[in-house]
């Protein structure tokens, strides 16, 4: 029998249904926010992705999927074809092709800014992994031709607000600025002072980007060169003042909207043409790979691919984790979701009219246990809380005397009084 390849899943009827679902929320917080879609090839010249992604990132040099017709692979076996000008490659991420499109389709000749956004497969040959795969899914979305801080924030906007909408909210979005080309040089030696007397213990990839693009000596992964890393200066004491404005600006419009950040000194995105604001969305319970999604500024990028010299920013979001996310929490909120009443008759007078209570509501089908270990009311309460009941019926000597019972609510934490032949009417939130 013949299997899928390694690192791709198949899609049944049920969960294809819940990837439409995914799409729909995004479409609409998308469309609302005043992108409109666009689509674009599977695959595109290597050499985009080559200049686009960056020539010395792993995903260029080790991932990418190189596709070629059986006709050109003869050619190619006879030297008669060139695959470093003609080769192709599956795309490994969305945002080079956008631009490509851009560019070929001179949009850049309409009115301005063009917000655009795109959901589709991408390819990398990574070691598969929980929530790594060779071929996911990325919801794009892309804004050029705006400077505006507020531009920053309305793109992290989209991204917090899908992962919102879809139930994860025990995410994190986490914002970094790494300056300019004009404040970046200082920042560079600030890192390059900090990492030389390490520099020869760390790994040679490190050794390498010390000298290339010291930027990148905060994104390695090999655990020992980051704790020598650990207290590293932080490019946010390094803006020059209109770095710094634009920063503040985007705070500001952030707070505005209500969207919690933490600044991370760590987050950088260690291509050269990457600017200013660069944000990543995490959920912690998805393990080693927990990154939701991840963006930036990247101003000098679709002058580098050949055209004009115009702003750019925009965020790739995976839905394949956001889908595992979100399955995850489900999961910990019906966990933790409370149900069921606990009933507390505060001395022996009490009981038989708790009894009485206990009946009445079992026979409505309610989920309801009494007290009987003689706790007092502080540890019933304990206890209650801990066997995760949501309700908790109290009945002593005054709500005797007054006819009701004293009921609290310990998930929305209220309490009020229910007269005891109310108590079958009420609404309960099973
Ligand atoms: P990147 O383009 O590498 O910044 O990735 C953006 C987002 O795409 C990540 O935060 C992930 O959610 C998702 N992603 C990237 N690579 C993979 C992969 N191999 N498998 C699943 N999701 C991925």
């Amino acid at each position: 029998m013949i299997q899928k390849p390694k690192g791709t899943r198949d899609f049944l009827p049920k969960e294809s249904k819940k990837i439409r679902q995914t799409e729909q929320v995004f479409l609409k917080i998308a469309e609302q926010c005043g992108f409109k879609e666009m689509r674009f090839p599977m695959f595109e010249k290597t050499e985009l992705f080559e200049r686009g992604v960056g020539e010395t990132t792993d995903v260029v040099r080790k991932e990418m999927f190189r596709v070629i017709s059986a006709a050109n692979l003869e050619k190619y076996k006879e030297g008669q074809y060139d695959l470093k000008k003609e080769g192709m490659t599956l795309r490994p991420e969305q945002t080079a092709s956008i631009i490509r499109s851009f560019i070929e389709n001179k949009m850049y000749a309409d009115a301005q800014p063009t917000k655009v956004f795109s959901v589709g497969s991408n390819f990398r040959n990574e070691r598969p992994q929980a929530g790594r795969f060779r071929e996911f899914t990325q919801f794009d979305v892309e804004v050029f031709g705006s400077l505006e801080a507020f531009t920053d924030a309305e793109v992290i906007q989209v991204g917090w607000e899908l992962i919102q909408q879809l139930g994860i909210t025990q995410s994190t979005l986490y914002i970094n600025s790494i300056g300019c080309p004009q404040c970046r040089p200082a920042f560079h030696q600030a890192l390059k002072d900090f990492a030389k007397p390490k520099l020869e213990h760390m790994c040679p990839d490190c050794q390498d980007r010390y000298e290339k693009n010291p930027l990148r000596l905060l994104d390695c992964k090999v655990p020992e060169d980051q704790a020598a890393m650990q207290g590293h200066p932080q490019s946010i004491d390094y803006l020059c003042p209109a770095c710094e404005q634009h920063f503040e600006q985007v705070k500001q419009a952030l707070e505005i909207m209500e969207i919690p950040y933490t600044i991370d000194g760590q987050l950088v995105r260690g291509l050269d043409y990457y600017v200013r604001t660069v944000f990543e969305y995490k959920y912690e319970g998805l393990g080693s790979q927990n990154a939701l999604g991840g963006g930036g500024r990247y101003d000098g990028l679709i002058a580098s691919l050949g055209g004009p010299d115009l702003p750019g920013i925009g965020f790739g979001m995976g839905m394949d984790r956001l889908i595992i996310a979100q399955d995850l929490q489900t999961k910990q909120s019906e966990q933790t979701a409370r149900s069921g009443i606990y009933l507390v008759p505060l001395g022996d007078e009490a009981k038989p009219q708790a009894i009485r209570v206990l009946d009445r509501l079992r026979k409505q089908g309610l989920v309801v246990e009494m007290e009987v270990m003689n706790r007092s009311m502080k540890s019933a309460f304990k206890y209650a809380d801990k066997m995760n009941y949501r309700y908790i019926i109290i009945i002593g000597e005054s709500e005797l005397q007054s006819g009701s019972a004293l009921l609290k609510d310990l998930q929305d934490s209220t309490q009020e009084q229910v007269a005891f032949n109310a108590l079958e009417d009420y609404t309960w939130n099973r």
